[in-house]
């Protein structure tokens, strides 16, 4: 299955993704994740994508693109992936599809009220590098592995602010993918689990287009 996460900052794309890697023996793909390991390694690409991360801007094109048709060569991606916070533009979506077919592209939306309240507890974990929340978190550490937590840089309520405005999904964005007949969407206000029946209800009976 060739997946792709769309939605909102916030949404519970990184907490979704990593339920259906498990379950579904995908693998993850994070653009996100990918840049904030480069940045942790000091990378050129790190240093590159830092300046845009943490001001809430998107990383240029070309390195984006790279990287995503890089990571999708590999073989763990012959059966395919979940991909999460890429494409973000019309620009990327008609990029990806010189590389690859998608079978379904989920929204996972949610209102920006709770958008605001999820990020402000959200925390990430140092080993895991999985998304946990204040609310989750035992003894202060990682609920998961045990992890010592971490707050994004753009997770600050100034930069929260400028990627709502500047990296909301656009309507053209899931025209492209109502286009192709791929689309999907589902609201996330509920729980984790709940909101994972929702997506698990899109995964088994495949691309619908739903709206
Ligand atoms: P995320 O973890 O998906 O919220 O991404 C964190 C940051 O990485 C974003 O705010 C962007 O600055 C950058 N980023 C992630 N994915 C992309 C992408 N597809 N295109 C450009 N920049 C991206």
């Amino acid at each position: 299955m060739r997946l792709i996460l769309l939605g909102p900052v916030g949404s519970g794309k990184g907490t979704q993704a990593g339920l259906i890697s498990a379950r579904f023996g995908l693998p993850h793909i994070s653009t996100g994740e990918i840049f904030r390991t480069n940045i942790k390694n000091n990378t050129e690409l790190g240093k590159i994508a830092k300046s845009y991360i943490d001001n809430g801007e998107l990383v240029p094109e070309e390195l984006t693109n790279k990287l995503v048709a890089d990571r999708l060569a590999q073989d763990d991606c012959k059966n395919g992936f979940i991909l999460d916070g890429y494409p973000r533009n019309l620009s990327q979506a008609k990029f990806l599809e010189t590389i690859t077919d998608v079978d379904i592209a989920l929204m996972i939306d949610l209102s920006e009220e709770k958008i605001i309240a999820r990020l402000s507890s959200r925390r990430m974990c140092s080993k895991c590098s999985q998304p946990t929340s204040l609310d989750w978190m035992v003894d202060g550490k990682c609920e998961k592995c045990g992890g010592e937590v971490y707050i994004r840089d753009d997770d600050k309520p100034e930069v929260i602010k400028v990627r709502l405005q500047k990296q909301a999904v656009s309507q053209e964005l899931i025209e492209f993918f109502k286009q192709k007949g791929v689309f999907n969407k589902i609201d996330a206000a509920d729980d984790v689990e709940s909101t994972y029946a929702l997506v698990k209800n899109v995964l088994d009976n495949g691309a619908k287009n739903n709206d």
